[in-house]
This record gives C-alpha cells, structure tokens and sequence, in this order.
C-alpha cells in the first residue's frame, strides 16, 4: 500500500497534457502507422532509391518513407539499403565504435512488466540496491580493471532507489578515481536508464551530470503496453513514459535516448513509433531529436511469463533488417547495440552501422567488483544456447539477481580486437560531452558530418591511452597498427587538423 501511495505521487498528469496537441491527442496514430504499412507494399526500386538518396543526405525520413524500407523484401534490395546504413554510419559517425558498460544498482520494482525479471509478483527474485560504498567498488572495478570510461547506470522503480538514491548513486560514480600503469582512471560520462521522471528530477539529475538519459517505450501499440504492463502499476501509464522525453529537454536534459523491447508487438508498426517519436522530439521547441535508439530483443528472464517464444518474435534477419531501416532512418541518430545479443549477431550488427557497443558486461549487483558473474568473460569455445543449463554455467550467470541472461560474454578486450579485425577503431572518448559539444550543437555536427572528424582523433588519442593503461602486448600490436593505419588517414582528411593532432598524440604516447 505504501509503494502504491509513492507511486501516486510520482506521475505528473499536467507534465503530458501541456504536450498533447489541441485535440488531446498524443503523436503515435495507430490508425495513420498501419496506413503507411499497407499503401506501401511491393515498393518499386527507383522509389526506394530515392530514399536511399534522402538518407544519404542525412535527412530524417517520414513515415511514408520508413513504411516503404519496411516493406523491402528483395534480398539485392535489402543488401543494397544495408550498404547504403554502413555508408551513412562511417560518413556521419566513422569508423568508430563507443565502448560502455551497464551498471546495474538495485533489482527493486513497483512494477509488473510480464518480461522482466524484477517485476514485483517474482517473490524469487533475492532483492537489494547497492550501498554507495558498493557502487564506488563497482566504479573502481570499471574504471581500473576493464578501463570503462563509459556507464549506463540501470535501476529499477521503487521507493528505495528514488530520485535522491539515483543523484546520490551517481555523484558516488563520478567521485571515483583509480590509478592506473600510467596515471589514473574515472567514469568520464554516466548515461542513466531508469523509470519516467517529472522535469524538477530531470533538473536534478542535470545538476549532477546525467549524460543521455533513456527510457524505452517497450511497446508504442496501446493494447500491447497495456497487456505487458497491467492496468495497475506505475509503467502502465503509456503517456506518462512517451512524454518522458519531451521532460527531459524541458528540464534541459538534451541528450536523450529512445529505445523499444521488441518481440512485444509487430517490429514494422514498432519501428513507425520509434520513427514517430524521434519527429516528435524534432519538431519541439528544442528541435534535437534522438541522441541514441536502443532496440533489445526480448530475452529469457527470471520467472517472467512473457518469452521470446511469443508470436512476435523478431528473427535474426528481421532483427539487422530493423538496424539498417533505423540507420536510414534517421540518419544522425547513435545506435545501441546490447550484449543481449550473441557475438555473431552484434559483429553482424557493426556491418549494418551501429555505433554503441557495451563489453565485459556483467548484469548481477555487484558483479563487477566481485566477479561472480562471467568472470573476466573468457568466451566459451562454442556458444550455448543462453537459456539453457550449459549457457548459464558458461557465462555463470546468477539468473535469480539478474534482469535477464546475456548473449555476448565478451570483454572489452576481446572486443577491441574483434573490431579491430573489422576495421573499426574502439571509442573511449568522452571529450565531446566535457567540453558542451552535446544536445544541439553534436546534432548539428552530425547532420552535416563534421563531427566524424573531431571524435576520430579524440577516439584515436583515448584508444592509445586505452591500450597503454589496459591491453595486453598482443592486443597492442593489433591496435597500434590500426592507429598507424587511422593517423594515415586523419592526415588525408583532415591535414589542418593534423598537425596539432600529432603534437596530443605524441605526448599521450610518452605519458602525458
Ligand atoms: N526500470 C526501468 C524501466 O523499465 O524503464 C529501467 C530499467 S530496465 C531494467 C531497462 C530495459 O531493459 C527496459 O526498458 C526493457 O526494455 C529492457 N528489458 C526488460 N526485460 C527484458 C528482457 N527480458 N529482455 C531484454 N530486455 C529487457
Ligand atoms: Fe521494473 Fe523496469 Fe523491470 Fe519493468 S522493466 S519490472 S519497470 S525494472
């Protein structure tokens, strides 16, 4: 009873009704959606070239245009819109791929989401938040043994883990520093993936330094948020998460991060609200868009009732086909791509322009620092299946404190190489955020694709720290090859910058 009372007093309904428009409405038209869907069938070659030449132009499609990629079929087609995604990634973002880690703080929920491991009614599930002490144990771990510059802190919803835990829990990361071979280490940016908030928590959160902040709408179809999320709990309130993010900018939170759990309803008419909300948040005062798009597939969970086996569950074609179509999309958007998925897809994913990856994940409280879960993350010689017996064992995963199990044990090591062998450049750069180049001003440079230039030589620069500071002398041959091969392209591309680039990187290199 007293979590629904705190539950009450969390949802704003004047902080959605300022956002609908004059008819009440909110922007997800189910109706217009499956109109698009159905008008655009067998789209023709030279219509869906046409787009293809719109997205090369870094330009958001509409949804007529998005329903028309969906609608592709032809495998010549769809190989030649996934060569068109990677072509706008490596024109826009580069070659580069950005390292994170999540960190999870606590397993408390008031909510009841029928695929989620911590939903209330899953009394197996052994409950607990972390201590700041533990958090700062965790942000050392991260900081010092994998080199994490990155993290995506998670949290559930719950009394106890309530806008001061979370600006407590978060300054706690910030304050952490470790030495390292060469000089020290921290967590540089905190990206934040927790419940709705109203705009005075959202400025709260600014004040401490939120990076992007996500929230997922799981599902844009009403009747399937409603059946996943019940009548009662707090989630249930479909308006209150789609307005989330017109709070945060409201409240100047600028970098903001979209996101849906597909294998809940369709992925076309999924794809249209995604595509819709990121027009939405375009055509605010604030006009920025998405900063990133998560798409996680639905995974086993702990005691959840809804399972990957429902009737909507996306295909591993249908999955990269979603990465592409997003890509095209919408262009300048950052795209997340989750150790849910297995190492096979999400090097798959690369190809197809995605430009967020986490590494040595470990998803258990308090995981990182006590390493009970995938320890140091050595990739069993043959991927098993991650719901069974042998997957669990192989990656020791504990599935009654985890959300759900992972699919791609890898460590941050193993994926710089993998990358590497690729031909991408790991990313542990935060320089853009600390020096004001987020929210409009990165969307500016993105769309007109100046900001490849500045972040590869910043990427290059973090990367040789990384390798000094981290890598074993095998992965530092592999990297500093690829550095050589990069500075000989940097100097191509961008010779006024390369000058006093070369001077950073010379002095990184001796220890600077
Ligand atoms: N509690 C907050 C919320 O629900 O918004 C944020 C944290 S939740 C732990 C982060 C995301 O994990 C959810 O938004 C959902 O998309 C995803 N998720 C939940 N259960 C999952 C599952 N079984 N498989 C894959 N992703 C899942
Ligand atoms: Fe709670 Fe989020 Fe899990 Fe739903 S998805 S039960 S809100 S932690």
């Amino acid at each position: 009873a007293r979590d629904l009372q705190w539950s009450r007093s969390i949802v704003k309904p004047q902080e959605v009704e300022k956002y609908l428009d004059s008819q009440g409405q909110d922007f997800i038209d189910e109706q217009a959606i499956f109109r698009a869907l159905e008008e655009t069938r067998n789209p023709d070659p030279r219509t869906v070239r046409d787009i293809l030449d719109k997205s090369r132009a870094i330009q958001t499609l509409t949804p007529r245009e998005t329903a028309v990629l969906l609608n592709v079929e032809d495998p010549e087609m769809l190989e030649e819109m996934a060569q068109t995604g990677l072509e706008i990634k490596l024109k826009v973002y580069d070659n580069r791929i950005v390292t994170f880690a999540p960190l999870y703080m606590a397993n408390h929920c008031v909510n009841s989401c029928s695929y989620c491991g911590f939903r209330r009614e899953n009394t197996e599930m052994h409950r607990r938040h972390l201590t700041m002490e533990e958090i700062r144990r965790e942000a050392s771990a991260l900081a010092g043994s994998f080199g994490h510059k990155r993290l995506v802190v998670v949290y559930g919803e719950h009394p106890l883990t309530d806008i001061d835990y979370l600006e407590e829990s978060i300054n706690a990361v910030y304050g952490v520093r470790v030495p390292t071979r060469r000089g020290h280490a921290n967590i540089r940016r905190v990206n934040v993936n927790c419940a709705p908030l109203d705009i005075t928590s959202l400025k709260r959160l600014r004040e401490v330094g939120l990076g992007t902040y996500q929230v997922f709408q799981e599902s844009y179809h009403r009747d399937t948020y409603r059946r996943v999320h019940g009548t009662k709990s707090l989630k249930a309130d479909y308006r209150w998460r789609l307005y989330a993010m017109h709070r945060a900018q409201d409240a100047q939170v600028d970098d903001v991060g979209l996101g849906v759990l597909f294998g809940l309803y369709d992925w076309k008419f999924e794809v249209m609200g995604l595509l819709s909300h990121v027009r939405a948040l375009e055509s605010t005062d604030c006009g920025i868009g998405a900063h990133t798009i998560s798409f996680p597939r639905l995974e086993p969970a702990h005691n959840a009732p809804l399972t990957r086996s429902s009737r909507y569950a996306v295909s591993d074609a249908d999955f990269l086909k979603i990465i592409t179509v997003l890509r095209l999309a919408v262009p300048y958007t950052g795209l997340i791509c989750t150790a849910r998925e297995t190492r096979d897809i999400r090097n798959q994913a690369v190809l197809r322009g995605i430009t967020q990856m986490d590494a040595s994940t470990r998803i258990g409280l308090g995981a990182y620092s006590s390493g009970h879960q995938n320890d140091l993350g050595a990739i069993p010689s043959e991927q098993p299946a991650k719901g069974d017996q042998a997957g669990r064992d192989a990656y020791s995963q504990k599935e009654e404190e985890q959300q759900f199990l992972l699919g791609d044990p890898r460590t941050v090591e193993e994926l710089v190489r993998d990358l590497a062998s690729l031909g991408f450049i790991s990313s542990f750069c935060t320089a853009g955020y600390r020096i004001g180049r987020r929210g409009e001003r990165i969307m500016r440079l993105l769309r007109s694709c100046s900001e490849g230039n500045y972040c590869k030589l910043n990427a290059i620069i973090t990367f040789r720290e990384w390798l000094d500071d981290f890598a074993t002398p095998e992965t530092r041959k592999i990297g500093e090859a690829l550095i050589q091969q990069e500075l000989a392209g940097a100097k191509q591309r961008t010779p006024a910058l390369h000058t006093k680039f070369l001077d950073y990187y010379k002095r990184t290199s001796e220890g600077a």
